[in-house]
């Protein structure tokens, strides 16, 4: 399964095959209102951008996407592997009401008045939904949450909470940093071997300096595969983010000269 790359006036969006059923999307930087390295749809304060840009660049995605920018739930990435269950009592956590998480990398819901949003600049999107759409998650991996398994842990969260078959489940992968520019010390695909097996293995390609490239996407596919989901629900989006400025804000590409992506999810 895959994706296409949708239009809403300037608003581009990544739309996956598989969450076809479920209003969803993972934002490209085109269509917003922030300047200079945040140009111009951004969704982070940490790198320099204003308030009311970011909060301007929701309402025009959250309109885009046909969902309310009041039901948005902001999750609080440190690279962890918590996953909050949320509610529309946390519709606008992060964005019109203070942020009540502290350690949030994932965030699953079966209440239609709530929206997730998960952030990347590189690291790897996962989404999920059951065939009916009315529970969905969504979670952050970057190398530390990917070593840690937070792919399969949003699956068995799906299951605890709704009662939901990981055969049935539709997901997505990606877009993240690819392997064509993620380089890496051993202390990567160490860590993630560790934590994750002998799986890492075909995903990791030692280079001639003693470094590694890592290909986080096919990753977190695996993991959800070895969770329960079939191979044919999954749909991925390969293109780098790091070898498309135009397209994606990257951190390997720029450092903190730069702005945010969201993935947004609702369920029905
Ligand atoms: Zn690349």
């Amino acid at each position: 399964m895959s994706y296409t790359i949708k239009s809403v006036g300037q608003v581009q969006y990544v739309d996956f095959d598989s969450l076809s059923h479920v209003r969803h999307g993972f934002s490209l930087r085109t269509g917003g209102v922030s300047q200079d390295h945040c140009e111009s749809l951004n969704f982070t304060l940490n790198t320099g951008d204003t308030e009311e840009n970011v909060k301007k660049n929701y309402e025009i995605f959250a309109e885009a996407l046909g969902v309310e920018s009041s039901s948005l739930c902001l999750s609080k990435q440190i690279h962890e592997t918590v996953i909050e269950r949320v509610d529309s009592s946390l519709a606008g956590n992060g964005l019109y009401t203070p942020q009540v998480f502290v350690s949030c990398d994932g965030l699953v819901t079966n209440d239609p008045h709530v929206s997730l949003v998960t952030f990347y600049a590189d690291c790897c999107p996962i989404m999920v939904a059951t065939p009916d759409g009315k529970a969905v998650g969504a979670a952050h991996g970057g190398w530390r949450g990917t070593a840690g398994r937070i792919a399969g842990l949003l699956v068995n969260k799906m299951e605890t909470e709704f009662g939901c078959n990981p055969k049935d489940l539709k997901a997505s992968v990606g877009p993240c940093i690819g392997k064509c520019c993620f380089e890496t010390h051993c202390d990567v695909p160490d860590s993630m071997r560790e934590q994750l097996g002998d799986m890492v293995d075909k995903f990791v390609e030692p280079i001639e300096n003693g470094k590694f490239m890592v290909d986080l996407a096919g990753i977190n596919r695996a993991i959800l595969i070895e969770a329960g989901v079939k191979p044919e629900n999954i749909s991925v989006c390969d293109e780098c983010t790091c070898c498309n400025p135009d397209k994606f804000y990257s951190h390997r590409r720029n450092g903190l000269r730069r702005g945010s992506m969201v993935a947004v999810i609702t369920p029905k």
